[in-house]
């Protein structure tokens, strides 16, 4: 496995390994669901690149960029035992050089749900992806429903500026108790780590309503509302019956829905998701 910071060394490492060749990119604090990405492309590709990078781009002025969980030496460790090619850690200064000055903006996609809370944040999202497949050329990117927008977005913006390459997203990985892994998780001490299951139990309650046939997203968003509610530690920041194609909310009768939440459990900011109906369980699977 080679780890790489520089573009001088990654061209010269990349230049090496055979197609296809595919890439996750991460944040690190490398979990469970990070590595299913990993092994689904190293499933697929000949070779497997990952980049670990807590992109400040992403995140507002308020939020945990500099609190935002780190471990790189534990990072590669396990991508190594996964049999990864390439690891590449950008350096601030290479990713955004002080006269840095062009991004890349998904439109409506990122107005409702995380885009409406998180301003900027998928400005930052796209423009770091979009360096991360110019600089690593990917046949194959691979991305989680864990962040069901941004798995939209993403795709929406490969194929409205042609990128060569094919956006593959795979199922949450969750823990025993259905609370949806993530770097973020860290953070919860043991009483808010138990109420977290809330967001889990929350959309399941959704789900097998919607399983017995029950197809007002009013009536849904209602059933994920009184299940938060049940949890005092837990704040809902949204609640969302929501189109899986063009992410507007829904009213009235649905065939097909992303649920989806973003919930404070104490300071700690939660997402999760499930997708109901015909579209299958993970999002933009056509
Ligand atoms: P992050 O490091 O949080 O930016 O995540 C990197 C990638 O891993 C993103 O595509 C996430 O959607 C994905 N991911 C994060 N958590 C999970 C999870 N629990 N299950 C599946 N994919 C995940």
């Amino acid at each position: 496995m080679k780890v790489v910071t520089t573009l001088a060394e990654l061209g010269d490492v990349r230049a090496t390994l055979p197609s296809p060749f595919g890439l996750v990119p991460t944040m690190g604090y490398l979990h469970q669901g990070h590595l299913s990405l990993v092994r689904r492309a190293r499933a697929e590709c000949a070779s497997v690149g990952v980049t670990i990078y807590v992109n400040p781009a992403q995140f507002s002025a308020n939020d945990d960029l500099d609190s935002y969980p780190r471990d790189f030496d534990r990072d590669l460790r396990l991508l190594e035992a996964e049999g990864v090619d390439l690891v590449w850690a950008p350096a601030d200064e290479d990713m955004y050089p002080p006269d840095f000055q062009t991004w890349v903006k998904v439109e409506a996609l990122t107005r409702p749900l995380e885009g409406t809370h998180r301003p900027g944040h998928f400005r930052g999202v796209t423009t770091v992806v979009t360096k991360l497949f110019n600089a690593t050329q990917p046949d194959k990117a691979y991305f989680g429903q864990k962040d069901a927008q941004q798995a939209v977005v993403i795709r929406r913006m490969v194929q409205d500026l042609n990128f060569p390459l094919k956006v593959v997203v795979c199922p949450t990985v969750r823990e025993p108790d259905g609370l949806a892994m993530s770097s973020r998780n860290s953070y919860l001490d043991p009483q808010q780590r138990k109420a977290a299951t809330v967001l889990y139990r929350a959309l399941t309650a959704a789900n097998q309503a919607f399983s017995a046939g029950e197809r007002e997203a009013e009536v849904l968003r209602h059933i994920m509302s009184e299940v938060l509610s049940t949890e005092s530690l837990a704040l809902a920041q949204y609640i969302s019956v929501a189109d899986p194609d063009t992410l507007t909310e829904l009213t009235g009768t649905v065939e097909c829905a992303l649920l989806s939440m973003a919930v404070y459990v104490g300071k700690t900011r939660l997402i999760d998701n499930m997708v109901v109906g015909d579209k299958g369980s993970v999002i933009g699977e056509k």
